[in-house]
């Protein structure tokens, strides 16, 4: 396999970061979703600093533990396999 032997070193990516990241997405969809369905941009506008947010989170806590590349969709449970785009290893979650 590529890379192995190399780095035979298995490095995860934090699953509280995921969480997090998806927490604040949600209640950021939630909040916008709120505004529009009451037609008022009240709630529109935290919503909008809460999805900023969980982008801030993925692009920052959650990049790829191997080559540092943005890595992956956050999940809340398990682990998908889900291969780094760049360098293509297994990225784990460390819970
Ligand atoms: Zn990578």
């Amino acid at each position: 396999m590529r890379g192995e032997g190399r780095d035979a070193v298995v490095r995860k990516m934090s699953r509280k970061w995921a969480r997090i990241s998806i927490s604040l997405m949600t209640a950021g969809l939630l909040l916008a979703f709120v505004g529009v369905m009451a037609d008022t941009y009240m709630p529109i506008v935290p919503g909008f600093a809460l999805l900023g947010a969980a982008v801030g989170v993925k692009l920052t806590k959650l990049r790829c533990p191997y080559c540092t590349a943005f890595a992956t969709t956050p999940q809340w449970f398990g682990n998908d396999n889900k291969k780094c785009r760049k360098c293509k290893r297994f990225i784990q979650y460390d819970y």
